[in-house]
């Protein structure tokens, strides 16, 4: 790994991220919401189901980079204001995934972690506007890329001064068609070895399915990831976008359950 000239490398000093009153690596995050906001009324009444849960971030795509041009794109702006919504309801601090920097204000200015989805991993030029900003920023790692190309990624972000800087492992893409994406474990125990960035999982868009979710979530938790974020709802099958692997709020709550009994 030819990064020990990167910030991003572990000899520097690790950045203290917050979130609110959360500080990354001390508190895990435990986010979750839909894939798609799809009306105000059901973000909010699953955002206080999800706040009883323990859930400790919402999350809500409102721009969706859909791989079918035809499919449902988001409710955009207006996803935005249910998110803000949401959040003077419950006092849960909001993510969502910018996709391009036109909107970058409405995200600086709304949302407390600016997601980068996997399409825009090698979106440098977005990269580096970010790392102009101090917002916490949500890494994803694009679905082909490499260690060091992701870390490559949140190096752009870092040289322009910005530090808050989380990464999360999403599943690559592999020779297997059962499950969407392959969940890559060892991200966890590489990214501890050679950066001083938090890591999260996100074992939804890495399964597809959502039978699977659960044991990779405690898996990651088991493996030392500092938090996970997972696509729920409190009605999977009405989903518009990612129903199947989107679970409901029993079986987040069973996850949460275990994470305690293990940690
Ligand atoms: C998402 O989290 O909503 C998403 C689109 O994920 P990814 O960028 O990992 O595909
Ligand atoms: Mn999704």
């Amino acid at each position: 790994m030819n990064i020990t000239d990167y910030k991003v490398h572990k000899n520097n000093s690790k950045p203290i991220i917050r979130i609110g009153d959360l500080v990354v690596g001390k508190d895990k995050l435990f986010i979750a919401g839909p894939c798609t906001i799809n009306n105000k009324e059901q973000l909010i009444s699953l955002a206080k189901e999800l706040k009883k849960l323990g859930v400790n971030i919402l999350r809500g795509g409102a721009f969706k980079p859909r791989t079918n041009p035809y499919s449902f794109q988001g409710l955009e702006e207006k996803g935005i204001e249910y998110l803000i919504e949401a959040k003077k309801v419950t006092g849960l601090p909001i993510i969502s995934e910018l996709t391009d920097l036109k909107y970058l204000n409405i995200f600086i200015q709304n949302v407390d972690i600016i997601q980068i989805g996997s399409k825009n991993m090698f979106n440098y030029e977005l990269l580096k506007e970010l790392g102009k900003t101090n917002k916490v920023i949500l890494l994803k790692r694009n679905m082909c890329a490499t260690y060091e190309e992701w870390f490559g990624a949140a190096e752009y972000i870092m040289q322009g001064g910005n530090t808050n800087i989380i990464l999360c492992e999403r599943g690559i893409r592999t020779f297997e068609t059962e499950t969407r994406n392959t969940l890559d474990l060892q991200a966890i125990p590489v990214i501890k070895e050679h950066t001083n960035l938090p890591i999260i999982v996100d074992p939804s868009h890495a399964a597809g399915k959502r039978y699977i979710v659960k044991s990779m979530s405690i898996a990651a938790v088991a493996a030392g990831a500092d938090g996970l974020m997972i696509e729920t709802s409190s009605n999977p099958e009405t989903e518009i976008c990612d129903s199947k692997q989107t679970i409901d709020l029993d079986e987040l709550d069973s996850i949460i359950q275990s994470i305690k009994k293990l940690r």
